[in-house]
């Protein structure tokens, strides 16, 4: 089963993603995770993806569709997967229909995580990141058990350079302007089903993992 998972930033689609890959094997495809290990393997790719996101812009289509082609064509993509902030626009969307038909594939489902912009700021400045797994924090909503150290693997947490209000609010704009009419896109496909990302976590998930059996 293929589901895409669409929302501004810090709307919680990283965090359902880690779990719903976790619980049913799916593996969780991050556009996000994937430019920001290239940026710390110090790549070409990285250098250049670094300046798009330190300014909170999107990276030119061309170079995340090539991503997401090699990896939806890796064995473990077999049986289904989760994208986790891809497609983020109307050309990488399109460049998802067209790779997946050439595979025989389509989406299942389209799951967009609905919450406020007021409510985003102060998601994304509270956040801390686990920059070895990815497993997300908030310094006040969800602490881990030991201060500024990741439940799941021991590293140290780091707040990304995004996460920095300036650049959040950029990249709230940007979604808005470039992300949100994949809604309108998705809708007219008869894919889209809503979430209200302001509920827990836990909540959320229960809804998604409903919504997910209603899908052929
Ligand atoms: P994320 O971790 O999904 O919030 O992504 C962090 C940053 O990586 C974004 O603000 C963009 O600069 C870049 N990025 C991630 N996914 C994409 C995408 N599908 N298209 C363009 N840029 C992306």
């Amino acid at each position: 089963m293929i589901t895409v998972f669409l929302g501004p930033p810090g709307s919680g689609k990283g965090t359902q993603a880690k779990k719903l890959s976790a619980q049913k094997q799916w593996p969780q495809l991050s556009t996000g995770d994937m430019l920001r290990l290239a940026i710390s393997e110090g790549t070409p790719l990285g250098q250049k993806a670094n300046s798009y996101i330190s300014a909170g812009a999107l990276v030119p289509d061309d170079v995340v569709i090539g991503l997401i082609r090699e990896r939806v064509s890796r064995p473990d993509c077999e049986a289904g997967f989760i994208l986790d902030g891809f497609p983020r626009t109307i050309p990488q969307a399109q460049a998802l229909d067209q790779l997946l038909s050439e595979q025989s594939k389509k989406i299942a489902g389209v799951a967009l995580f609905e919450i406020a912009d007021s409510e985003l700021v102060n998601r994304l400045t509270g956040r801390r990141t686990c920059p070895s797994c990815g497993s997300m924090f908030h310094i006040d909503t969800l602490k881990p058990k030991k201060a500024g150290v990741c439940d799941q693997c021991g590293t140290t947490l780091a707040q990304r350079d995004d996460d920095k209000e300036e650049v959040i609010r950029k990249r709230l704009q940007v979604y808005s302007n470039q992300t949100f009419p994949l809604v309108e896109y998705y809708r007219t496909q008869g894919k889209l089903f809503v979430l209200d990302a302001r509920k827990s976590p836990e909540q959320v998930m229960t809804n998604l993992v409903d919504q997910l059996k209603s899908l052929k």
